[in-house]
């Protein structure tokens, strides 16, 4: 997909990116080409010396690095970030552990301040679009339309008390429900489309032992009214599948199944225990999986990704409120796989770069707009240091790109068509204000933690 000059032919572009080896998913590297961006798309993608000459407003010198689309992370909790650093060691769901900040502690101003946080640590990072979702789903969707990423935003719906769950009571509270339902439903009305369309809205029923069936039917009307797409966990952990095999004698695919969920509009996150007709069931519904290796792995767990992508289900990748850097997931991916496959080289470089971009595009419904470099694609896309010694030589570059390549790299990404980073800091965001705020956050939420009964 190339274009031999950028059009119309002549005329001025917004943005010219000069010099770069470009990388997109399924084709080979390109060395000393140039992307011309016109308002929020890639209007030519040429070898330099045919578009040396078009006038361009601004001009980025890639002076030979590698450029990549923008990196999609599909499932992730930016206020979650707040106890990384603290929790990695202490077993699964620390967040209902005593001594460690609860999540319903956050009010509104703690969650927009984590947020940014976790926002600007992605952009720097090279991801340009992420799925996030917690339960103040209102001042994460202000955050992300400050950050200038392409955000799709949901509410963490949930009817079973998580804190009784904790002591192993499985307790249903209807006003929970009805009351986390509300918050996602108006985080719809109030942000879907907004920030000049950057800005999407998702349902995001928590977890199949954590939301009843009734309320999952709920959101599976909903979602069937208006053709949204749902993010939900599954699999995550064998708590959740003994407590749903205890609760329904069911798994948690079936549930899922059951209430309409189970669709191509579903991105399910994790996926780790499922078993061979689970794994079936998700690929012919056409279900997206959310892959986390490094959340996955940090518990000890390796997700069946391969017998997945085999049997034909589709495959994004995502941070989950561990490191925000897409290329230590990318690569992780691929490590994990290779353990679980007990030293088969599975999967490859190629394959986790499509999964990081055209397979969240897919996930998300921008399939043939969203995660390559290409005429016609919004600019979405990231240019990365082209002085690093650690993305040299480049050869291939997809090999170096992920198995060399690290988030500090990215110098300038680019979303929308806007430059959102440059220099390797947010452009939209006052970086020092960012971290002092989330900082005084982070360190009340500790005092109260340590203070707690
Ligand atoms: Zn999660």
């Amino acid at each position: 997909m190339t274009d031999g000059a950028p059009h119309p032919s002549g005329s001025a572009v917004d943005l010219l990116i000069d010099d770069v080896a470009l990388v997109s998913p399924g084709e080979p590297v390109r060395r000393g080409w140039s992307v011309a961006i016109t308002g929020r798309e890639i209007v030519a993608v040429a070898p330099r010396d045919s578009v040396a000459d078009t006038p361009a407003r601004r001009r980025i010198d890639g002076r030979g690095g590698l450029c990549a689309p923008g990196l999609i992370n599909t499932h992730n909790h930016t206020p979650i970030m707040s106890v990384r650093g603290m929790v990695e060691d202490l077993g699964f769901a620390p967040a209902y552990t005593p001594g460690v900040p609860q999540g319903h502690w956050l009010g509104d101003e703690e969650t927009f301040a984590l947020a940014r946080l976790g926002l600007a640590e992605l952009l720097c990072q090279g991801c340009t679009t992420v799925v996030d979702f917690y339960n103040r789903p209102d001042p994460l969707a202000r955050a992300m339309a400050e950050s200038g990423l392409r955000g799709f935003v949901g509410g963490r719906i949930m009817d079973v008390d998580t804190a009784a769950l904790a002591n192993g009571r499985f307790e249903t509270r209807p006003d929970l429900g009805e009351a986390t339902l509300a918050d996602n439903l108006d985080v719809i009305a109030r942000w879907d489309g907004r920030a000049d369309g950057r800005l999407r809205c998702v349902l995001g029923p928590h977890a199949v032992d954590t939301c009843s069936p009734e309320l999952m039917r709920r959101v599976a009307d909903l979602a069937n009214s208006d053709g949204r797409i749902v993010h939900t966990h599954l699999a995550q952990s064998k708590i959740e599948v003994e407590r749903v095999q205890t609760r329904y004698g069911k798994r948690s695919s079936d549930i899922l199944d059951e209430v309409g969920l189970l669709n191509d509009r579903l991105i399910a996150a994790h996926c780790i225990h499922l078993d061979a007709d689970e794994i079936k069931r998700i690929a012919e519904s056409g279900t997206f999986v959310a892959h986390a290796p490094t959340g996955n792995a940090t518990g000890g767990e390796i997700a069946p990704i391969v017998d997945l992508m085999e049997a034909g289900a589709r495959i994004t990748l995502c941070t989950d409120s561990k490191s925000g850097d897409m290329f230590e997931t990318m690569r992780a991916a691929i490590k994990v796989a290779r353990i679980r496959a007990e030293g088969r080289f599975v999967l490859n470089a190629a394959t986790v770069l499509e999964w990081a971009t055209v397979g969240g595009a897919a996930a998300l419904g921008m399939d043939g707009r969203l995660g390559r470099i290409a005429p016609g694609y919004l600019a979405d896309l990231i240019v990365l240091d082209p002085d690093a010694p650690n993305l040299r030589p480049i050869v291939d570059g997809v090999g170096i790109l992920v198995h060399s390549g690290s988030g500090p790299n990215v110098r300038t990404s680019i979303c929308d068509g806007h430059i959102v980073v440059e220099n390797g800091r947010p452009t939209t965001f006052d970086l020092e204000t960012v971290i002092a705020e989330a900082q005084g956050v982070a360190d009340a939420l500790w005092e109260r933690a340590r203070a707690a009964p």
